[in-house]
């Protein structure tokens, strides 16, 4: 999680009739080859009918709640970039679960895992058909991964790690240090492509979260 200010900023992902998250790059190809034929488009977070926004200022600015309703990604990020990211792992995470496991798939973003004395606010929180965080790091210096999957592990859910190429940290470090103590591959978001890779699931059964593990990691991974 990584708060945020921003007003008027639309969403750059959708969910399609056939039940995929489609992004508006995806919407425009699919367009240009069937015809806008009764485009029935929706948030894949609250399910609201969703529009073409009106603000075309920007590539990845392209849907908006068609009730005008401020857009269900605009209460998380500090920045477009780590908004952007969050939202191609929605994308990335809604169709790969629907594609091998099917529907109904219930996701949220910046949703707390926990109690009150003990939680964690994930960037993305599926609730259904699995417990499934996933956390986008962008600019985040301490990333508390130890402390965060205690917690989340203890509430029964299951992790993506996906870091933003061009963000704080580099990926390709972190990932070996994070092998240290579990021999999983991180995701990554790259702005520039758009393409995310989830990386592996980080589970109870594949990472030790002890204290002593955690030693075993450099302080602004702990
Ligand atoms: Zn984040
Ligand atoms: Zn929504």
């Amino acid at each position: 999680m990584e708060t945020h200010n921003c007003g008027d900023e639309s969403m750059f992902i959708a969910k399609h009739t056939n039940n995929t998250v489609v992004t508006g790059v995806d919407w425009e190809n699919h367009v240009k080859k069937n015809g806008a034929v009764n485009p029935r488009l929706s948030c894949p977070i609250c399910a609201k009918p969703v529009e073409r926004s009106g603000s075309v200022n920007h590539v990845v600015n392209y849907f908006s709640h068609a009730d005008g309703t401020l857009d269900c990604f605009a209460i998380e990020s500090a920045s477009d970039s780590h908004r952007l990211g969050v939202e191609l792992t929605v994308k990335a995470l809604y169709n790969r679960v629907r594609e091998i496991f099917g529907l109904p798939i219930e996701i949220d973003v910046e949703r707390r895992v926990g109690d009150q004395s003990n939680f964690v606010i994930a960037d993305i929180r599926m609730s259904s058909p699995f417990q499934i965080v996933a956390e986008v790091y962008y600019k985040k210096v301490y990333l508390e991964l130890v402390r965060r999957l205690q917690t989340l592990f203890a509430n029964n859910y299951q992790a993506f790690i996906i870091f933003h190429t061009e963000g704080r940290h580099d990926v390709e470090q972190v990932e070996q240090e994070i092998q240290r103590i579990a021999p999983l591959q991180v995701g990554r978001f790259d702005p520039d492509s758009l393409e995310v890779s989830l990386g592996d699931l980080f589970s109870r059964e594949h990472v030790p979260v002890s204290p002593a593990v955690r030693d075993l990691l450099p302080i602004h991974i702990r």
